[in-house]
């Protein structure tokens, strides 16, 4: 019997502007900069984690910033909508916040077991903010968002496939997952025990247009899993099923394997550990430049090519 996965590790997307990137995260948002680093295939632009205080694994939204890249568009073959937990009672403080900070959102709605707050970012990345009972996380405090009402990780992850077959099988028969609901044509399914963060809902929209992965649109999603020896077992699996996946590589604060899932949505399957104390003080996280050891003899030319970048100080002042 294998194990299952044990929810969502992170989400990666691309951004733009570094700087905006940051304050629309870390000032609107609230959710704590945990690490600052590089993006160790391209080191010469950032890698961005933000989560809770901890970065706690299935709290971690990542950004690569790609400066002057051309936007995506969202489609089959991706993941297109990254859904944030917030408690019950904090819907009316999300729809005050974003209105103060003149950010366009849908009329909530709702769908399956809470209220939809849906919005974007600047890039255009598609984001909501859902609203139910049963979150157990706690908020972080320090951040710009009052720790009652703070985004607690996440909700959910949205895949949009063509045919949703094939991506519903992997998440079923290898992964775990069960399916725990079903609205038109959208399929929840759940893993573990099927709280926030460990949810997954995919779209099935058979002929519309294929996504284009670039500036607001995600990168990939990443799955947890607990320790290096059942991320090797699930790498033996994944092969064993004709996939092509990656060797085991070095992310520094985890180990990661890719895969695209039949869908073709980019996956990747992520240890816990070390996380994101492995080299600052969790007092101090995201606040200096940390790169990983192969790369610090290219500090200092890397901090001249990087537009240095700054927690916003009081939140940004709205438009
Ligand atoms: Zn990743």
């Amino acid at each position: 019997m294998k194990e299952e996965i044990s929810g969502i590790h992170h989400v990666t997307a691309i951004a733009t502007d570094p700087q905006l990137n940051v304050n629309f995260y870390a000032g609107v948002l609230g959710l704590r900069l945990v690490k600052k680093t590089v993006n160790f295939d391209d080191p010469g632009t950032y890698h961005f984690y933000y989560g809770d205080e901890l970065g706690t694994p299935g709290t971690i939204l990542t950004f690569f910033p790609w400066r002057g890249i051309r936007r995506g568009r969202q489609g089959t073959g991706q993941a297109t909508v990254t859904s944030f937990s917030i408690p019950e009672a904090s819907l009316g403080y999300w729809i005050e916040r974003l209105t103060k900070y003149g950010i366009d959102y849908d009329k909530p709605i709702r769908r399956f077991d809470g209220q939809v707050l849906a919005f974007r970012d600047g890039d255009g990345l598609m984001l909501e903010l859902v609203a139910h009972a049963g979150e157990q996380r706690d908020g972080w405090e320090q951040g710009s968002v009052p720790g009652e009402h703070a985004i607690r990780g996440f909700h959910s992850i949205t895949l949009c496939v063509d045919g949703f077959e094939k991506t519903a099988k992997l998440l079923t028969e290898t992964m775990g997952f069960r399916q725990t609901g079903e609205e038109g044509n959208l399929f929840r399914y759940a893993v573990g025990d099927g709280g926030a963060g460990r949810q997954v809902d995919i779209r099935c929209a058979p002929g519309f247009w294929q996504g284009v992965v670039a500036g607001g649109t995600v990168h990939h999603v990443a799955w947890r899993t607990p320790s290096d020896e059942t991320q090797l077992a699930w790498r033996a699996w994944i092969a064993a099923l004709g996939l092509n996946v990656t060797p085991v590589m070095d992310r520094e604060y985890f180990h990661s394997i890719y895969f695209r899932e039949p869908g073709g949505i980019l996956f990747e399957i992520a240890t816990d550990p070390p996380g994101f104390a492995v080299d600052e003080p969790l007092e101090t996280l995201g606040t200096s430049l940390k790169l990983p050891p192969w790369l610090e003899g290219s500090r200092a030319e890397l901090e001249r090519t990087l537009t240095p970048v700054h927690l916003p100080e009081a939140m940004p002042t709205a438009k």
